[in-house]
């Protein structure tokens, strides 16, 4: 394992000695949206970070820097969340890839937390394999960490599980004191629901209709160690599934 794997933080030779042998980067996209009084904006983004930079020591190479923001109109009405047109979001992923295609760069893998960014990375991850001939594999952390968690890291919105995200990144972040005016979860959770059936379903214009104080869960079950356990079984998980990924 590297003690660095930050592509920002490295030398140029490190990093092309890294490129030429492992021919692989890891990418995270984030995303800056409100989650609530307890949580920071950037709580998606970091929580990618975080994985992302585990997975990439497991594997020998580098986390690739991408912007903090990722598509999140529907939490555009509070203050202070930031959103990509998605158009853009997929110009900006081209870009990045484009670089590393030049730097002899042919697999890509992106650990995601953030469930509206989904959509516009597949169409992103496509449009990369066919121009710049790069193999794209898409990790869904935060599914990832509901599967193998369950009760302990619900898929709400500032919930536990996204508070232990924030505890992996950075302690200093979190103040579950201030979490004061949760949504009701089985009212939340019923709406979220209709907006994730895979068949027949409508589109979220704003996160008010899913929780309208526009948070919902448990924080307070966070903890440290939840944050650290969520962190080495979810990066080994995407470690290893990548590598079947990326070999098939
Ligand atoms: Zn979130």
């Amino acid at each position: 394992m590297n003690s660095e794997v930050r592509l920002e933080r490295l030398t140029q030779p490190e990093v092309e000695a890294c490129f030429q042998s492992t021919h692989l980067a890891v990418l995270a996209p984030g995303s800056v949206e409100q989650h609530g009084p307890h949580l920071p904006l950037g709580t998606d983004a970091f929580a990618a970070i975080a994985i992302a930079d585990a997975v990439a020591r497991r594997l020998n190479t580098v986390l690739v820097p991408l912007p903090l923001v990722g598509v999140s109109p529907y939490h555009q009405s509070w203050a202070g969340s930031l959103t990509f047109q998605p158009q853009t979001f997929i110009a900006v992923v081209e870009d990045i890839c484009e670089s590393l295609a030049r730097h002899k760069v042919d697999k890509i893998l992106f650990v995601n937390w953030h469930e509206g960014n989904s959509t516009a990375l597949r169409l992103a991850g496509d449009s990369v394999q066919r121009k710049f001939n790069q193999k794209v594999v898409i990790a869904e952390s935060h599914l990832i960490t509901n599967k193998l968690f369950g009760e302990r890291a619900q898929l709400t919105h500032a919930g536990n599980m996204e508070t232990a995200a924030v505890l992996m990144y950075d302690p200093s972040l979190v103040d579950v004191s201030k979490a004061t005016n949760p949504s009701s979860q089985p009212d939340a959770d019923a709406m979220h629901a209709v907006f994730r059936q895979k068949d027949v379903f409508p589109i979220l214009r704003d996160f008010h209709q899913v929780a309208p104080t526009g948070w919902y869960g448990n924080p307070g079950e966070a903890t440290i160690e939840l944050a650290d356990e969520i962190r080495t079984k979810v990066s080994q998980y995407i470690a290893e599934r990548a590598g079947i990924e990326f070999g098939r």
